[in-house]
């Protein structure tokens, strides 16, 4: 069932929103060329506790998950398209860094991702990563009252589609509240036109995943979270927590 937000919860969710954005902002700035996942970690905790914030990722389990997910940050290299676990890996010249962060502000989620390159980008990876990034944007220009969550689908698919990306199936959006995952799911294909209509007052999450090969199979990894692209192509994940209002799309999880 979905919850729609009252403006005062919304505003309560923007804060939380914010310490999301604080994360990714100081995340990304510390990302180099020989710097560890788990060092990026350690960024995130450290601005979250600052914030007074929690984690919703940490200890998080869904049905699919062998184990209680160990970090705050999934951080997800190259082939890897999401749910990457912060490893001692370092990030090498050219690496192409998802990260998705969540925050828990008293007691509202905020949920978003970037993607990016460190060091000497291929040009290839810039392509993906702003394709995502447009993706992302034209899905939340499709979130307004009047439209339906299969406009917003439709409206991410279009630009992946077209770019020549794959998308990653059964994956995608989803409402976001006092938990990370709540009503409605908003997929990243889909015809125009279709699903639950928009309401003032629905908060979502829109994540358009994207595999630079064009295919859209992936496989998940022995530590039964990371999920990868068959083929070694890389991939590109791009999210923002936005709630419909009667007045346009608002960005939750800016800075
Ligand atoms: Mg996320
Ligand atoms: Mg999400």
């Amino acid at each position: 069932m979905v919850q729609l937000k009252t403006d005062t919860q919304i505003e309560a969710m923007r804060e939380a929103g914010r310490v999301v954005a604080q994360v990714l902002t100081s995340v990304q700035k510390a990302a180099a060329v020989g710097v560890s996942l788990r060092e990026l970690d350690g960024t995130a905790r450290e601005i979250l506790r600052e914030a007074g914030a929690t984690s919703p990722f940490f200890n998080y389990r869904p049905h699919f998950a062998p184990t209680p997910f160990p970090a705050v940050i999934c951080a997800s290299v190259n082939d890897a398209i999401v749910h990457g676990i912060p490893t001692d890996y370092r990030l090498r010249d050219g690496d192409l860094v998802s990260i998705d962060a969540g925050a828990t502000l008293d007691g509202w989620v905020g949920d978003s991702a970037v993607s990016f390159t460190v060091g000497r980008a291929r040009p290839a990876d810039t392509l993906l990563i702003d394709a995502a990034f447009a993706a992302l944007d034209a899905g939340i220009a499709a979130a307004r009252v009047g439209n339906r969550i299969g406009d917003i689908a439709h409206a991410i698919g279009t630009v992946c589609r077209d770019a020549g990306y794959g998308i990653m199936e059964d994956f995608g959006g989803h409402g976001v509240g006092r938990t990370m995952h709540e009503d409605p799911s908003v997929p990243n294909e889909g015809p125009a036109g279709r699903g639950m209509p928009l309401r003032h007052g629905m908060v979502i999450a829109i994540e358009p995943m994207l595999i630079g090969s064009g295919r859209d199979d992936f496989r998940p990894d022995p530590d039964g979270w990371t999920l990868r692209t068959t083929d070694g192509s890389r991939a590109a994940h791009a999210e923002h927590t936005v709630a419909v209002t009667d007045s346009g799309p608002r960005i939750l999880t800016a800075l």
